[in-house]
């Protein structure tokens, strides 16, 4: 028997979707479980959207589209980056794709070699590991921790610049921490990109979902140097409610977009065409639900961080972003529940599920086992609901003697 591909084998799968196929699982057998697993928006996506995918149906727009999106669409998001994020981009340096991940994939396919090193700040989104060791890059891990509202400190990145440094991957505001980097946060990264000479892929998703009047930074619009140096990718799944919609794109410099549309010319062909129009419509269109739905974030935020703090062994930094709280959990290692001691973020998510019913992501799949993931992407309800099973769960934990 032939066997699969090292390359395949090096794929690890996602461990936030395998927390949530488990929760609902549980749910289907008859068990009441809280997730907060999800890493979406818990809100339909806004009705003028899916109307305009309705229309373009019906009208027949069901055929095959230029590889990298209609030229509608191009022209909506080089809008789009220029009002909301000063960057002057042409039509031909945007690709759409099938979501923001999958930007993200021939991003990177397009611009590592073997060998090369890309340097991710941790606790980092779980993909983009394993879409650099397909490439065949080496993931190049720099920590940081609540102390620096999870961002890391220019001189540890500058530390990690090798002269075969090809890329850093920026992820502000953060999954899974909810970090932002400031203005001159993201001047230092980009002077640093400069003097180095490497890329700098800057993942935006959650631009919009940022909280206390911080202002999101596109490092690409920091200088024209930076500019021809950053991929910036962003989509629709976050801001818009449209994850199951599949709809992301990538702005860089031309010869970078054209390696991604050659890639995707001959992997995936164009995103689906009757989104096409949907995703205008979601640029182009009222803003207001966009506001409610951060507001709405914003209030569990805050109620969920005081929740969270208030239990014995538990500590989290209230998130500048995003929709995620990264609690630290170190406070309840060394401690057991019916025998079993907590020595690691995984079991603390097992022990949460078995115990509490309740779904968390351990932290370890983000590069951080002291910590665990809960997506506040839930109704307020059953945040009040999880906090109260976490707490009694907690509240019945052991010191276990056997420690040290
Ligand atoms: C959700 C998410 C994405 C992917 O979004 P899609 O457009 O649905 O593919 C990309 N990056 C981060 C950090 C995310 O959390």
């Amino acid at each position: 028997m032939p066997d699969i591909s090292q390359r395949a084998k090096n794929v690890a799968p996602s461990p936030t979707l395998a927390v949530t196929a488990k929760a609902k699982q549980m749910q289907a057998d008859g068990i009441d479980v809280i997730g907060f697993g999800a890493g979406e928006p818990d809100f339909d996506t806004p009705q003028h959207i899916k109307d305009a995918a309705i229309k373009s149906l019906q009208a027949g727009f069901t055929k095959y589209t230029p590889t990298s999106g209609t030229a509608d669409l191009k022209k909506a998001i080089c809008d789009k980056l220029k009002r909301d994020n000063g960057l002057d981009y042409a039509p031909s340096q945007v690709i759409v794709s099938l979501g923001a991940k999958h930007s993200v994939y021939n991003a990177v396919l397009a611009t590592v070699d073997p060998g090369d090193e890309v340097i991710i700040p941790a606790p980092y989104w779980v993909s983009y590991p394993e879409i650099v060791g397909m490439a065949g890059g080496k993931c190049i891990y720099v920590d940081a921790d609540e102390s620096t509202g999870f961002t890391v400190p220019i001189d540890k990145l500058r530390a990690a610049v090798t002269d075969k440094t090809k890329m850093l991957i920026l992820n502000s505001p953060s999954n899974p921490t909810g970090g932002v980097y400031n203005r001159d946060q993201i001047k230092q990264i980009a002077d640093l990109a400069v003097e180095k000479g490497f890329y700098v892929l800057s993942d935006e998703i959650y631009e919009k979902i940022i909280y206390d009047g911080r202002k999101h930074v596109s490092i690409a619009s920091l200088g024209d140097e930076i500019k021809k140096l950053t991929i910036t990718v962003n989509g629709f799944s976050k801001a818009f409610s449209m994850t199951g919609w599949r709809l992301g794109y990538a702005a860089a410099e031309k010869n970078i977009i054209s390696a991604m549309e050659a890639i995707q010319s001959h992997s995936a062909s164009n995103l689906v065409s009757f989104t096409q129009p949907a995703a205008i419509a979601a640029l182009n269109g009222p803003q207001e639900v966009l506001g409610q739905m951060v507001a709405e974030f914003d209030k569990r935020r805050k109620y969920i961080v005081n929740r969270l703090n208030a239990i014995d062994g538990i500590t989290c930094a209230t998130p500048g972003g995003a929709f995620y709280v990264f609690p630290n959990v170190t406070g309840l290692f060394g401690k057991s529940a019916g025998g079993r001691m907590l020595k690691s973020s995984a079991d603390v998510e097992g022990w949460l599920l078995d115990d509490a019913k309740v779904a968390v992501v351990a932290g370890s799949g983000f590069g951080a086992d002291n910590y665990i993931r809960l997506s506040y992407a839930t109704s307020m309800a059953n945040i009040e609901n999880g906090l109260d099973r976490i707490s009694e769960a907690v509240s019945k934990l052991q010191v276990d003697f056997r420690k040290g």
